[in-house]
């Protein structure tokens, strides 16, 4: 079983979140302190979608995983 680790930085303001997976399989959440809380939370919300929609080890268009992190 993985961990997932939420952190908030300051990205860039055309970034709202980024997931990177570590060498022990955990995911690393970072979402852009910059931006208003709601986007915050929201943004949460679809990078924890990305992992369990499990995009990290599929290989299906980006584009196809992003419309799919943001329909739920
Ligand atoms: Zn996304």
């Amino acid at each position: 079983m993985y961990d997932i680790f939420i952190r908030g930085i300051e990205l860039p303001l055309k970034v709202k979140g980024l997931t990177t997976i570590d060498s022990d399989g955990n995911y690393n959440v970072y979402i852009n302190t910059k931006l208003s809380i709601a986007t915050q939370k929201k943004a949460t919300k679809h990078e924890i979608r990305h992992i369990e929609l499990n995009h990290f080890d599929d290989f299906n268009p980006v584009i196809h995983n992003e419309l799919e992190a943001n329909a739920g």
